[in-house]
């Protein structure tokens, strides 16, 4: 088969799976979904009653509903995944100045919210069988250069401070969290987890975001669930959970009228009309995860015949939400693969199916090009050889 050919094969099989697109109908990388759910009855509700800010029951009932689908003892909801993550940083106890260990292979709001509280991303490399932070290269890392020093950790070659883990569950595939949780504990370090694509997703019997002291979740409108745009934090630690809460509600203290506030906090919670679309979503979950993985089992078929392709699988031991399902090009030359990767995009774009590479990696971008980090080699080579495939559930209909 000529190359020309087998990049048109690869796009037919797609195209088998996710149905038949064009420039006026083109299929989008996963698109939100409101049919068959109680969403307008819920936003109702919020319009009739005058309750669509920042306090009203849908939020309390949406974090409830959050908490035992996850089986997290606390959900927080704010505004999105970016403010969660820089929310839980904080309430670990990042500061300006610090060092937090994380991932190249993330979306940009990752390291974003690093940097928003003042502190350096620091990238890990990433393993191969699930995408997400090697344990065995963070705990090199950190026995190559972290230091104690008058009750702190210290990076000895920059000097700053090394304050968290951030691990990412990628495209809704669990990391590896037992394993990172473990390196973490022993150099005394607190764990954050970027699960903003992992609702619905297990490893063993925990949920991710529930390996370390707190997790995070985004409802985005192209993530599993929207809220239109959400976060939440999960967390088992009860005075965690109440800083969150506080923190992210001007730091107020309860009084009929005056207002006391005894921290600087932040306006990050979830207004009730996010909320209530969150709960009308959260209802339709348990069919969204079985469609996923319908999806994935379809394409995972449809590839199979083919050469120089496979579909990312999921991790050992795991179950995962599918959020997006991936494409890689197995040619053992790098060069090669992401020459067909190329290809591959630019013929699917031209008949309206709209596959994207994976993020450019972080540190490749001009505001972390001079940050602290590992050798990089698993990020660098899969970074070339990933698509992601059009996973929204409806695409099953
Ligand atoms: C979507 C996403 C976020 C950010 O969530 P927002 O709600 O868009 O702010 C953070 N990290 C990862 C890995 C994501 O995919």
């Amino acid at each position: 088969m000529s190359a020309a050919d087998s990049i048109q094969a690869i796009l037919e099989v797609i195209r088998q799976v996710a149905g038949p697109s064009s420039n006026e109908q083109p299929i989008a990388l996963h698109e939100p979904d409101f049919r068959g759910t109680e969403a307008w009855s819920y936003v109702k509700d919020c319009l009739d009653t005058g309750w669509v800010s920042s306090a009203g029951q849908w939020v309390s009932r949406f974090e409830k509903e959050l908490a035992s689908t996850t089986g997290a003892a606390h959900a927080v909801a704010v505004t999105n995944g970016t403010v969660a993550l820089r929310l839980a940083l904080h309430l670990v106890g990042v500061e300006a100045g610090d060092e937090v260990l994380l991932p190249p292979l993330s979306f940009v709001a990752t390291a974003n919210a690093v940097a928003h509280l003042g502190a350096v991303p620091h990238f890990v490399d990433v393993e191969l069988t699930t995408l997400a932070m090697d344990p065995s290269v963070l705990a090199e890392r950190l026995e190559q250069l972290a230091e104690r020093h008058d009750g702190q950790l210290l990076n000895r070659q920059t000097g700053r401070r090394l304050a968290a883990v951030l691990p990412v569950h990628m495209f809704g595939h669990p990391a590896n969290g037992m394993a990172l949780r473990q390196v973490a504990d022993a150099w005394g370090l607190p764990m954050v987890e970027d699960a903003a694509e992992a609702l619905g997703s297990w490893r063993g019997d925990t949920h991710c975001g529930l390996f370390g002291a707190v997790g995070t979740l985004s409802f985005n409108g192209n993530k599993l669930i929207t809220t239109g745009g959400g976060g939440a934090l999960l967390t088992n630690d009860d005075e965690l959970a109440k800083r969150a809460r506080h923190l992210s509600t001007t730091a107020k203290l309860p009084h009929p009228w005056a207002f006391e506030h005894d921290a600087v906090g932040w306006n990050d919670r979830m207004p009730n009309l996010n909320a209530a679309l969150g709960v009308a979503q959260l209802e339709d979950l348990e069919r969204r995860l079985q469609a996923k993985r319908k999806l994935t089992e379809r394409y995972g078929v449809a590839v199979a015949g083919l050469e120089g392709v496979e579909l990312v699988p999921q991790p050992a031991g795991c179950s995962s939400n599918h959020w997006l399902v991936s494409l890689r090009f197995t040619r053992a030359d790098p060069a090669e693969a992401e020459r067909q990767r190329l290809q591959l995009l630019e013929a699917a774009h031209k008949v309206g199916l709209l596959i994207r590479p994976v993020w450019k990696l972080l540190h490749q971008l001009p505001m972390y090009a001079a940050t602290p980090r590992s050798a990089l080699p698993v990020a660098t080579d899969q970074a070339q050889r990933l698509v992601n495939l059009p996973s929204s559930p409806q695409l099953l209909r």
